[in-house]
């Protein structure tokens, strides 16, 4: 069987498309959706990474500003920035571009962003939201997953979905949008035994571990849809996901490239939630004339 391919870079267009429309039915009234990123230190790919984020903002009508200190900066003047933005009306997100330097304690810092304005989703107030079946930022990558899967038609409820990875920022969210949604969830990690047995018992398999190729065909069942969030730099310079593409694309009925999977739709989910944060705070219903629809529910 061939797999079909999840273009993740052709939905991303096309969501952006739909969500510049929405930004720009929100400045037809004055309101301008704003995003601040805060960047701490000189990390090359964090440098990248704001970046891409700057950039997608201004294909999509999204006000940006980039809030730079260097990285023996306090803990405390970060903070006491994340307060002024979250007074500031013309910014409706804020992300910290992680990972921050050591002596700044993560938690603090992304505590100190109002729930209202976390566009990434990482407050503990969000991060509760997500496990109580109420989302209100879900955390950009799951969410530009459960869009993948959405787009390509694949229902999730009553589908036995492994989720390989635990992190904070993907493996568990994904995990429980997923429940969500209705399918029964496997968690797998590091010590996960026989994550052959577990793997190859998955309708929708999710795989972010950061471990080259560590999914292979002989790891699945003809017929899994896979869903490769891994991006990895191999040493002669390709970048590869965490699932072996070749052997796996002959099993899976559908399977995400990469790059050109997950990747795109994680910036995309971003410009998403900033928008979606404008119009919560502008309390806006798009008039009917603008053919501009409100945020849709949040689930796959
Ligand atoms: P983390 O390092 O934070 O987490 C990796 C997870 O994988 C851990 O839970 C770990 O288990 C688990 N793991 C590691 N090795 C194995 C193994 N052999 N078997 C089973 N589980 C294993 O990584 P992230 O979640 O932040 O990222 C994962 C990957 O996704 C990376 O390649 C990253 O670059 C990529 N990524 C891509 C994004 C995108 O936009 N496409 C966005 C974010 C990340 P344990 O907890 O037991 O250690």
């Amino acid at each position: 069987m061939a797999a079909k391919i999840i273009d993740g870079k052709a939905v991303a267009r096309e969501l952006r498309a739909e969500w510049k429309a929405r930004a720009g039915c929100l400045r037809a009234r004055g309101i301008y959706p704003g995003l601040a990123v805060i960047l701490v230190g000189d990390n090359l790919a964090s440098r990248v990474y704001v970046r891409n984020k700057v950039n997608a903002c201004r294909e999509v009508g999204i006000h940006s500003e980039l809030h730079e200190f260097p990285a023996g900066v306090p803990e405390e003047a970060v903070i006491f920035r994340i307060r002024q933005l979250n007074a500031n009306r013309t910014i409706h997100g804020i992300l910290v571009q992680l990972p921050l330097p050591r002596h700044i304690d993560n938690r603090r810092v992304l505590e100190a962003i109002s729930p209202e304005k976390d566009v990434d989703g990482f407050h503990l107030y969000n991060v509760g939201a997500l496990v109580a079946g109420s989302a209100v930022f879900p955390p950009c990558t799951p969410y530009g997953v459960m869009r993948l899967l959405q787009h390509a038609g694949i229902a999730v409820e009553g589908k036995h979905a492994v989720v390989v990875g635990r992190s904070n920022i993907v493996g568990k969210p994904m995990a429980l949008m997923l429940l969500e949604a209705g399918a029964t969830v496997t968690i797998c990690t590091s010590k996960t035994r026989d994550l052959a047995d577990h793997t190859g018992r998955a309708d929708i398999l999710v795989v972010a571990t950061g471990r080259p190729k560590l999914v292979s065909g002989d790891m699945v069942k003809d017929g899994v849809v896979v869903i490769d969030v891994g991006i990895n730099r191999l040493p002669d310079g390709r970048l590869v996901g965490d699932v072996d593409y070749e052997s796996v694309a002959r099993k899976a009925s559908h399977i995400t490239p990469v790059p050109g999977g997950v990747g795109p739709m994680t910036v995309t989910m971003l410009l998403v939630n900033t928008i979606d944060a404008a119009e919560r705070d502008a309390r806006c219903a798009p008039p009917a004339e603008t053919g501009c629809r409100r945020s849709p529910a949040i689930t796959a």
